[in-house]
């Protein structure tokens, strides 16, 4: 009988799907990928076909498995991690989704949100979730279907339906239907779950018009959330982890000390602060969100998140067509001293943290006849430094001190000339670890801890290494002068009356 000594991590993001085997060591021994496919039916909104992820699911499992060697047998657990806030609403006796899946990026329901700040339900969302009345989150999108789909209300309400996000929906299809569930760090991303009692908030629901029969039960991130059949592997295999993509990515990073922060640069940028076991609310307009929970005793953290990092590289390349991959932005940067004045606002969705301004767009500041597609890449790559700055100094404001370093991970991170630029930016280390697919890490770690593959979380900090630390090398008071161009430029697209 082989011996089960590997995870396998299904890492279902924006932009694509992967599936990696990690073995006890939190070695990636095999990979399967796919992009997913995007669609974009009107001005701010961003949608996928849940059945493109769930297919693209299946194959990136299989092809991981088939490229790894291993017999099915080997595989103890499978840990699931997700890109967030994106909501499913499907049938609880057919598993079909009755719409598009609505992508955390939509702003469709920006109209929504103003209504419920100007009816003063701000202050107990925020008291209640640790959240923001934004589009963002799933609550306000899940209440849109709802009030959208003809039917769904009604059949909502007779408890035919099934509302989750993407890790909710994989669960219930690799089960066979059998379970609905998902983890305290997703629930806590819904606008609807209550930090303080770890379990949904009638008020909140009653807020929003949404029906409880149709929200899953909210498990520990590491737990037994049910057996995926062996139609996925070719023998069953227990789900045993599952976070937010970000909050998988902190614990791939090892973040388990109260003040430790990890950023991870794909196509958004998302940076979180670890606070310990009290959801202290942000005095700074970041959110306070689940970490991870363990034992039903959760670890809360503040996360800034910004919704353009990477996707302003997608721009450059597939937009604007002025780059022919994303690494070779990082030639253009480096081909000039400056960004010459240039300064690139990627509000394409809006602002995330800390402005909150989803009417806001994205402008281009400071140009001139010497201007050219160097100085537009790196006013580019610049702007996620810039961001992230915003996000610190908010950090910095609730915590009382600036970050002692940042860990970063994401697809982003192999540009060195970015993560210079960030720790000059930030004036803080920035750390690139030897693992840079965290998320999928965090998850295959939340499993393997329930599996019994891995001791205690000390055994996941020690096992965090370094591949390279950049100090920041900038004076301080040019720092300060392009930090001060960023902010006037940020000022100019604010929408009115934010
Ligand atoms: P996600 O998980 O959100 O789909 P990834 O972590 O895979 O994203 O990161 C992909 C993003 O990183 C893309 O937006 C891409 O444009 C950007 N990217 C990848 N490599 C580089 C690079 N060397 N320099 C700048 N941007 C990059």
């Amino acid at each position: 009988m082989a011996v089960a000594d590997h995870v396998l991590a299904i890492d279902q993001g924006t932009t694509s799907t992967r599936a990696i085997i990690f073995d006890r060591a939190g070695r990636p021994v095999a990979v399967g990928q796919r992009e997913l496919r995007q669609f974009y039916p009107a001005d701010g909104w961003v949608e996928h076909d849940p059945e493109d992820i769930w297919r693209d699911t299946v194959v990136c499992c299989r092809t991981a498995l088939e490229s790894s060697g291993l017999d099915a047998g080997r595989i103890a657990a499978i840990g699931i991690t997700n890109q967030r806030e994106t909501a499913i609403l499907w049938d609880r006796a057919t598993g079909e989704a009755l719409h598009n899946a609505i992508v955390w990026q939509d702003r469709r329901t920006a109209a929504a949100c103003r209504e419920l700040k100007a009816a003063g339900a701000e202050p107990l969302v925020r008291e209640r979730t640790g959240l923001l009345v934004d589009p963002y989150f799933s609550g306000t999108k899940l209440a849109w279907l709802l009030d959208q789909v003809p039917g769904a209300r009604a059949r909502a309400e007779r408890g035919e339906l099934c509302f989750g996000t993407v890790d909710s929906f994989l669960l219930y299809r690799l089960t066979g239907g059998a379970v609905h569930a998902t983890d305290a760090t997703n629930a806590s991303r819904t606008l609807l779950f209550n930090l303080h009692t770890q379990d949904w908030d009638d008020e909140l629901l009653r807020l929003l018009r949404i029906p409880r029969a149709l929200l899953p039960d909210v498990k520990d991130c590491a737990a037994d959330f049910g057996v995926a059949e062996a139609s996925l592997l070719g023998r069953p295999v227990p789900v045993l982890g599952i976070a937010g993509d970000q909050q998988a990515a902190t614990v791939g990073q090892a973040c388990f000390d109260i003040g430790m922060t990890k950023s991870t640069y794909g196509t958004g940028c998302f940076a979180l602060l670890n606070i310990g076991p009290e959801p202290k609310l942000s005095r700074n307009r970041l959110l306070t969100t689940v970490a991870y929970r363990f034992g039903g005793v959760p670890t809360y953290a503040i996360e800034g998140s910004i919704f353009v990092a990477g996707a302003a590289v997608q721009w450059l390349r597939d937009g604007l067509r002025i780059i022919p991959d994303a690494p070779s932005s990082e030639r253009y940067a480096t081909d000039i001293k400056d960004a010459g004045g240039v300064y690139l606002v990627p509000a394409f969705t809006g602002l995330g943290a800390p402005y909150w301004d989803p009417d806001a767009r994205g402008g281009l500041f400071g140009l001139t006849r010497d201007t050219g597609i160097a100085h537009l890449v790196r006013a580019a790559l610049e702007s996620v430094a810039y961001q992230t700055r915003d996000l610190t100094e908010a950090m910095a404001a609730d915590a009382g001190h600036p970050p002692a370093a940042l860990r970063v991970d994401g697809g982003m991170v192999g540009n060195d000339w970015l993560m210079q630029f960030l720790a000059d930016m930030l004036g803080v280390a920035v750390e690139r670890p030897a693992v840079t697919e965290t998320t999928a890490l965090g998850a295959a770690y939340l499993a393997g801890l329930q599996a019994g593959l891995f001791g205690g979380l000390s055994d996941l900090s020690a096992a965090w290494a370094l591949e390279r630390r950049f100090e920041p090398r900038l004076d301080g008071r040019e720092r300060q002068r392009l930090y001060a161009g960023w902010l006037q430029a940020v000022a100019r697209v604010r929408s009115t009356g934010a």
